[in-house]
């Protein structure tokens, strides 16, 4: 099989050497006459082989390396379900599938499969696709997705996709659909799941080492879940013993899912669940109530350009919830925001605490999941950052 060349300009193949794995359209001096989602080679100025990518021509991100190599390599459907069945080899080892049966199967670059994230529930499999070259090897993948015992395949179209396949035809399952919703577990706690309207691929799957925690605090607590989507934290602290647990989203869909997930439990009692904006909650809510506060907002930062303000967005809402947690309470404070990394956030928080004259202490850092796997190479797959910390 002959691949079309991409030719870098003289001294550009440095970021390829060390393994990231995009290029950008200023380090290329030859574009090769190949078709977008194609995939090919990428040479240095002196015709050295570095690697095979997926050809993105209208993206400032010309291509997306999935194969370092110096050696020519054949890349067939073989090549594609070894690497699908890498990647589910490295789930099963980490998660017993008897009480944990939803995670992240593939996680673009951290798989070194760039411009596709597969989450699973239980016999679903749902897959975002955003590059074409994706897009042309899906079907591989979704055989591969059934031989591993995945009997549904859900294609989530992204609301910003430039794909056009996926504009025309939206949303949809590949073959047979599932019923709607689907019952799942994580850590032993039962949720329910629809893939088809519910947020992301359903589920918020990134928090479930941290909804553990969270449980493991936990019992005899009053706790504040704020932008608590489906409720995930707050079913970990019922199921684990708290006495009293709110929920608080502005979104209405979301606190109807959370309410379902409540009455899933046997402590719809403890909980109560508000449809309204976070900030305003918790500065009405009264101080020194609640002895454990979440803040999982959604990603403040959506690019480079909005870091100061998200920046200020993380500082208001760490300032709230350090006025208002109990003294020698605990809050959970997270960032999804790929933009902000672990040390600018940690400095907001920082000044939050300053500001708020409270004595704050680490307990713990925290990260995602080792299903969302952080290439070493590709830096910018970390994007889920928190922190426990002890207010006193
Ligand atoms: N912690 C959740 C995931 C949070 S996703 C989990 O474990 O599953 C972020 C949520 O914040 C979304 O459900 C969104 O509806 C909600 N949201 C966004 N802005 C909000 C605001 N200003 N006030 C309240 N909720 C908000």
């Amino acid at each position: 099989m002959e691949y079309k060349k991409l030719v870098l300009k003289s001294g550009r193949e440095r970021s390829l050497v060390n393994r990231h794995p995009w290029v950008f359209s200023g380090a290329i001096k030859d574009l090769p006459t190949a078709k977008n989602g194609e995939i090919i080679e990428v040479r240095s100025n002196h015709n050295d082989l570095l690697g095979y990518g997926f050809y993105s021509p209208n993206s400032q991100i010309t291509c997306r390396v999935f194969e370092f190599t110096n050696d020519e390599k054949l890349i067939d459907d073989a090549y594609w379900l070894a690497k699908l069945q890498n990647a589910y080899h490295l789930r099963t080892q980490l998660l017993d599938f008897k009480t944990t049966n939803c995670f992240r199967l593939l996680h673009a670059e951290g798989d070194f499969f760039p411009g596709i994230i597969i989450d699973v529930y239980d016999k679903v499999a749902v897959v975002q696709l955003l590059i074409k070259g994706m897009e042309n090897i899906a079907p591989i993948i979704y055989g591969g997705l059934n031989q591993l015992g995945f009997d549904y395949i859900y294609l989530k179209t992204k609301q910003n996709t430039q794909l056009l396949e996926q504009v025309e035809q939206g949303s949809r399952w590949v073959g047979e659909a599932a019923e709607m919703p689907i019952f799942v577990l994580e850590h032993g706690v039962k949720f329910s799941v629809n893939v088809e309207t519910g947020q992301k691929t359903g589920f918020f799957i990134d928090q479930r080492e941290n909804r553990k925690l969270l449980g493991e605090w936990s019992k005899g607590k009053k706790v504040l879940n704020t932008f608590s989507y489906s409720g995930g934290f707050s079913l970990y602290a019922l199921e684990a013993g708290a006495t009293e647990v709110h929920s608080v989203d502005s979104s209405k869909d979301a606190i109807a899912l959370c309410e379902q997930n409540v009455a899933l439990t046997l402590y719809a009692s403890k909980h109560q669940s508000f449809v309204e904006d976070c900030f305003d909650f918790l500065k009405k809510s009264e101080a020194n109530y609640y002895d454990i506060i979440i803040l999982d907002p959604p990603a403040f930062a959506k690019n480079a350009r909005s870091v100061d303000n998200a920046a200020r967005g993380y500082k208001n809402l760490n300032l709230l919830g350090f006025h208002k947690v109990k003294p020698g309470g605990l809050v959970f404070t997270y960032s999804c925001s790929q933009h902000i990394d672990k040390d600018l956030f940690r400095k907001i928080v920082f000044s939050a605490a300053a500001e708020a004259r409270r004595n704050v202490r680490v307990l713990r850092q925290l990260s995602q999941p080792e299903d969302h796997p952080i290439n070493i190479f590709h830096p910018e797959g970390e994007y889920l950052k928190g922190l426990m910390l002890l207010v006193d």
